[in-house]
């Protein structure tokens, strides 16, 4: 294999064979290609695409980098969700729990920070003591002795999507339907799962900025599901304002916390549910929408799903009380409003974009976090406010990074005299 050949082939528009997608991929992995030839393929797959057939080729590649986890053994529905990335969305860490509670296993694969979205990987090891990189034994037996676990990609699962995904978070070369189907769909089969429903996010937040996208992106991953047998359904969601109240890194876990304990954010509630209710009745345990709900609910009502939590940041060697105690945040500004009128818009990837200069996500290799760090909305879209009424809170234990976060935070907020309702599904 020439590497720079072909890099060129791509640059130039042309598609790539199977062996030659294989050699490149695998080798980024065994060193034969390094992390500047892959780069520029990353980019020129950014500017240039991969046909659907390539595509498939990718997940392929990708998902035989590594081992696949086996569940043959159970009876269960072993099933999971993803998100394709937002500001603010913590639903994994909540809808794990729930669905462990309702006999469905969930072998959960999930990410670091992305560009200015923030990872629930990051977000979990804001509890002290959290181990996301456990050998492929102790994840199944976590699973199977818990109902659910969740880990980052590790050397022996995924290896290619855990050094992918992390240098395209650092090249810009993230918002690409090919490397985000390769990316998410390749550890997904790798669960082993037989069930899978993904939130496709849009809106000014996302890295699919409109419904055409969303939509490309969404049909794409139903196809992939289909061809490696795992009922994959699609929900779309709106990303033009964070999830929730809270985004950032513990606080985001105190916030999922508090899900679990029966009193999130309407927006963060209603999207766990949705999800939660296309795995039900995949599951075939509940047949219809109504009893998949108040299942749901019971699971949050009853205490089971936040117990189920605690019972998992233990085996998973984290510990609750700590993450109150430490993660106390040191420096706070509030933002208030500069004029009277209603929330009309907010732009999101900038809100993201403060909360990574914050330290919540990691901009180059071995960055240190703040998992302190965050931002609380006082007010969200339609909210209407006065003049000098404090909108949001900014926090965190560098001065200097807040101060700066806010200046930038500022420009983030339109206020309008209208504004125009979009709707949380679309
Ligand atoms: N989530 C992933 O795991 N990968 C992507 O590329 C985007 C979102």
């Amino acid at each position: 294999m020439i590497v720079s050949n072909l890099i060129s082939k791509k640059r130039d528009g042309k598609s790539l064979s199977k062996s030659e997608l294989s050699s490149f991929f695998n080798g980024y992995l065994n060193g034969e290609v390094t992390d500047a030839q892959m780069s520029a393929m990353l980019m020129a797959t950014y500017f240039n695409g991969m046909s659907e057939d390539e595509t498939f080729i990718l997940v392929e590649i990708m998902l035989n980098s590594g081992s696949k986890v086996d569940f043959s053994h159970t009876k269960k529905y072993v099933a999971d969700k993803h998100s394709t990335g937002g500001v603010g969305d913590k639903v994994s860490i909540i809808l794990a729990p729930i669905l462990a509670c309702l006999d469905i296993k969930v072998p959960m694969i999930a990410g670091r920070g992305l560009g200015y979205t923030g990872g629930t990987i990051d977000k979990l090891e804001s509890i002290p003591g959290f181990h996301t990189s456990p050998s492929l034994d102790q994840f199944k037996k976590w699973v199977n002795k818990c109902g659910y676990a969740i880990i980052a990609q590790t050397n022996e699962v995924c290896p290619a999507d855990k050094r992918i995904y992390s240098l395209r978070s650092k090249t810009a070369t993230i918002p690409s339907i090919p490397l985000i189907c390769g990316s998410i769909m390749s550890k997904k089969i790798a669960e082993g799962i037989s069930g899978l429903v993904l939130d496709i996010k849009v809106g000014n937040g996302a890295f699919m900025k409109t419904k055409e996208q969303g939509a490309q992106l969404g049909e794409w991953l139903k196809n992939i599901g289909k061809a490696f047998n795992v009922s994959t359904d699609v929900i779309y969601t709106s990303m033009n304002q964070p999830l929730g109240r809270f985004s950032g890194l513990a606080c985001e876990v105190k916030e999922a916390m508090d899900c679990l304990k029966g009193n999130g954010p309407d927006d963060l509630i209603k999207i766990t549910l949705e999800l939660g209710k296309h795995i039900l009745i995949q599951s075939r345990l509940y047949s219809d929408t109504k009893s998949a709900y108040s299942a749901l609910m019971r699971a949050i009502d009853s205490g089971k799903a936040f117990q189920k939590f605690q019972q998992s940041v233990n085996l998973q060697g984290g510990s609750i009380s700590q993450l109150e105690l430490k993660t106390i945040p040191k420096y706070q500004k509030i933002l208030e409003a500069d004029r009277h009128g209603i929330i009309a818009e907010i732009n999101t990837e900038l809100l993201g974009w403060c909360l990574v200069q914050m330290g919540c996500v990691a901009q180059k290799f071995g960055d240190q976090l703040d998992y302190s760090a965050g931002i609380e909305l006082y007010k969200k879209l339609g909210d209407f406010v006065n003049s000098n009424e404090p909108i949001a809170r900014i926090f965190g234990s560098n001065k200097r990074k807040i101060d700066n976060a806010e200046k930038f935070l500022k420009t983030a907020y339109s206020i309008n005299a209208e504004y125009k309702p979009v709707p949380l599904f679309l």
